[in-house]
């Protein structure tokens, strides 16, 4: 396949976001997609919607300028805008390419497609900010005849088999789906982890749009206690019938059963441990550090800030096992890991969890290789679609710098 020197792989809002600032910066490239553009978003379930308001869609040359900015994009519109991004500026996409593998060889890369090989001297990944679905280990004990999916399989509560439901993981994908289960009659059950959590509202102002007036999405890895801190959850809360409150106590409110993590099956039980109340209290912590850094940061500018509510009581007691009788689904909602190491041959690449090693998105370790819409890339808002653009724009121009030399 004739190919231009710089190849980017993924044609979402990152490989997208790249694309429109490589052809700012008129650099000749290709973007090569396994799918069709915004592939990843067309995967995920019918009534998916943003939890970022839609002024927080602030691509590059691609911002968001209906008429509802405070709304929540559903899934299908979110493509929509991605499509008429790619269209704007005749995004050199070609679409239904995977890239099996990515070598580095001699003075660039090789990469085995399912349409043959390609040579480029440059490589951007931008194959997503959530990989491969994670789930924990006591998935492996359940007992057969129930059904069992990521949140990558689920689509509408008819999709699943009659019966109960265990929902294994409480971020807001989980928190999501156990809310539109309920809603559409099914018992549900949420096996809940460490996430954090806030109001959707607060003095009449979305969070997103407190929180975009402090550090919080400009914080870098090295602000976090730690590497494994980056996995955490974001914060549960849902864009749903124009965004409300969602998290363990809402959901208790509603009568979702909440349980400790999941820690397996055997033939009759699942069973969880006896940690609600210290997950509970872990969210709570985080409502309160959200609360403080808000206090914080408008008191330097001698404003006032509204408190955050304190929360509500909590029933933490939970069973530590329960009947499977009666249960026909299982669904993982833990979160992701990242994949690059299955099909980038690069050592030295990537960290022990996985994620690439890199300054401004340029690999440290592989000269031309380049990654963008990593989760903490550069900062917490690296994966999201307000701080997408800022890191393609500096992968672009680093990109020319190169390519000019
Ligand atoms: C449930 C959920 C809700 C989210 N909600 C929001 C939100 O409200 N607001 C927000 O700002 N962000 C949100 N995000 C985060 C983020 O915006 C999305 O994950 C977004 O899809 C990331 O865009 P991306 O371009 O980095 O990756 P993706 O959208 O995953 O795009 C990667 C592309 O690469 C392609 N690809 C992968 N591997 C290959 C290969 N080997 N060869 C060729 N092509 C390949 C894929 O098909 C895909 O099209 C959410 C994430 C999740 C998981």
């Amino acid at each position: 396949m004739s190919t231009p020197d710089v190849v980017v792989i993924g044609a979402g809002q990152a490989g997208l976001a790249v694309s429109h600032e490589l052809s700012a910066a008129v650099v000749e490239h290709v973007v090569v997609e396994r799918g069709r553009v915004g592939e990843t978003w067309r995967g995920r379930w019918d009534t998916f919607c943003l939890v970022t308001p839609n002024w927080t869609v602030r691509l590059p040359g691609g911002a968001y300028a209906g008429d509802d900015p405070d709304g929540f994009m559903p899934r299908d519109a979110i493509v929509a805008h991605l499509e008429s991004y790619a269209r704007s500026f005749t995004a050199p996409v070609r679409e239904r390419v995977s890239v099996i593998s990515l070598r580095p060889t001699g003075d660039g890369f090789t990469l085995r497609t399912s349409e043959g090989e390609m040579r480029a001297k440059t490589v951007v990944v931008t194959t997503g900010a959530y990989q491969k679905p994670h789930r924990p280990a006591g998935a492996a004990s359940l007992p057969r005849g129930l059904y069992v999916i990521d949140a990558e399989g689920y689509r509408n509560p008819a999709g699943l088999p009659p019966g109960k439901v265990l929902v294994v993981g409480s971020g807001q994908t989980g928190c999501q789906i156990s809310e539109e289960l309920h809603e559409a009659g099914r018992d549900v059950f949420l096996a809940c982890g460490r996430a954090p959590w806030i109001t959707r509202r607060l003095g009449g102002r979305d969070f997103v749009s407190w929180l975009c007036e402090t550090p919080f999405f400009d914080l870098a890895l090295a602000d976090l206690p730690s590497p494994q801190a980056r996995l955490t959850a974001n914060p549960q809360a849902t864009g749903h019938g124009g965004g409300h409150d969602l998290h363990y106590r809402a959901l208790q409110r509603l009568g979702v059963n909440l349980l400790g993590h999941f820690t397996g099956a055997d033939s009759t039980r699942f069973h969880f441990a006896d940690d609600l109340a210290e997950s509970v209290a872990f969210g709570d912590a985080r409502y309160a550090d959200v609360g403080s850094l808000i206090r914080k940061t408008f008191e330097s500018r001698g404003v006032a800030a509204p408190e955050l509510p304190p929360p509500d009581t909590f029933r933490a007691a939970a069973p530590g096992s329960i009947d499977i009788a009666g249960f026909g689904t299982v669904i993982f909602t833990s979160g992701f890991r990242p994949d690059y190491r299955s099909w980038i041959h690069a050592d030295g690449a990537f960290d022990d969890l996985g994620f690439p090693v890199t300054q401004d998105g340029r690999s440290v370790v592989v000269p031309g290789l380049y990654f963008c819409g990593v989760h903490f890339l550069r900062t917490r808002k690296s994966s999201l679609l307000m701080g997408v653009g800022e890191d393609a724009a500096i992968v672009a121009r680093s990109i020319a710098g190169q390519t000019a030399a």
